[in-house]
């Protein structure tokens, strides 16, 4: 069929809009029909080709959209149906048969490879393929072709055009929360970055019943905006040490940390802020091959830990529709993140999202 989609070609961009054509369903693959995608960092990261992932694509991880048509093979979802696109993974795998998901063996091939899990494609120019189901999906099109498996169902009475970005950013941040770090009431926690993944969990942290929540970065909206949301204390990093700052607030470090920035040296703060036996969770994605460092008796003597989180070790299936209830009660209010944009200004979007004008862009792609 017949679709328009912003593909990029060089790296660095831009995002172009073109007609191209998209398969029709495998017997195991959905047709979606793509209301609004969110605009995630790692869309920029591919695009600036800091992951090694293959051109002529096109990018697009946070899709929502209305089920269109289905393989002959699909059960868990009919035409008609409201979906959040998620993250893929490969479901054989010794991590996916544990229940693992984010750290999926084949999760590198599957979300950034450019292609299917057999290496096939199903978008096309004039002149041949092109790469595409990055995430399992390609979203940034007016419509996408994925595996059932991240096709997640949500309820019809919540707005589709506000939920695509559950399927990363904003679950990458509720789930580092909730799920990996297990934040619980009481506990004191920090955010290091403040844009959509670290605004999401300060959310988190609130729903948690976290009792000390601290927001640093370094844009006074940022702050003003994680207070808002949740927030007991901000810190300017740019005006204060954000290491002496949550170690006063806290009466000695927090108990939990979540790095959001990808950068090493706020890394370290994280860690350095960490109350004993505390726990910094990693979500920011540097370049490749980026190395941080840390005081190794600092870590040891206080028996902090340290660890990575990919999708916030979300089960999206049972982890995006609770994401959806908190929303539905005013307990979650990730609407204060977004920003939408008509689908011919998605390089305006990458643009404010890339000057912390706006948090999270959302790119409608139907009305
Ligand atoms: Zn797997
Ligand atoms: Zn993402």
């Amino acid at each position: 069929m017949e679709i328009r989609a912003a593909t990029i070609r060089q790296k660095g961009g831009p995002f172009r809009i073109e007609n191209l054509t998209l398969d029709e369903p495998r017997p195991e693959e959905v047709l979606i029909r793509i209301v609004a995608t969110g605009m995630c960092h790692t869309d920029m990261v591919a695009r600036d080709q800091l992951y090694d992932v293959p051109l002529p694509i096109v990018l697009g991880h946070e899709g929502a959209g209305v089920v269109e048509r289905v393989g002959s093979n699909v059960k868990k979802v009919a035409a008609g149906d409201h979906v959040v696109l998620t993250y893929m993974w490969c479901g054989h795998c010794r991590p996916c048969l544990q229940g693992d998901l984010t750290y999926c063996q084949n999760f590198y091939a599957l979300n950034f490879g450019g292609a299917r899990e057999d290496g096939s494609s199903s978008t096309r120019d004039a002149h041949g393929s092109l790469h595409d189901h990055f995430f399992g999906q390609s979203s940034f099109g007016t419509f996408a072709l994925t595996h059932e498996r991240n096709a997640i169902k949500v309820p019809r009475e919540a707005p589709l055009e506000l939920l695509g970005p559950l399927g990363c950013g904003i679950q990458t941040g509720a789930g580092a929360v909730m799920n990996a770090l297990k934040v619980d009431p009481g506990a004191s926690f920090a955010a290091f970055g403040g844009g959509a993944v670290g605004l999401s969990a300060v959310m988190a942290a609130r729903v948690a019943g976290a009792t000390t929540i601290i927001a640093v970065d370094v844009v006074p909206s940022r702050l003003e905006l994680a207070r808002e949301l949740g927030a007991t204390h901000t810190v300017n990093s740019r005006e204060t040490d954000p290491v002496a700052a949550v170690r006063k607030i806290s009466g000695g470090g927090v108990e939990y940390t979540l790095e959001s920035s990808g950068r090493p040296e706020v890394l370290r703060q994280a860690i350095d802020a960490l109350a004993i036996r505390g726990t910094c969770g990693i979500v920011g994605a540097p370049a490749l091959g980026t190395e941080a460092s840390f005081d190794v008796n600092g870590v040891m003597t206080t028996g902090k830990r340290i660890i990575g989180i990919i999708e916030g070790d979300s089960t999206p299936d049972l982890f995006i529709p609770t994401l959806v209830e908190l929303y539905m009660q005013g307990r979650f209010p990730f609407d204060k993140l977004v920003k939408f944009y008509p689908f011919d200004r998605i390089n305006e979007a990458a643009e404010d999202s890339e000057k912390g004008i706006t948090i999270k862009p959302i790119i409608r792609l139907a009305l």
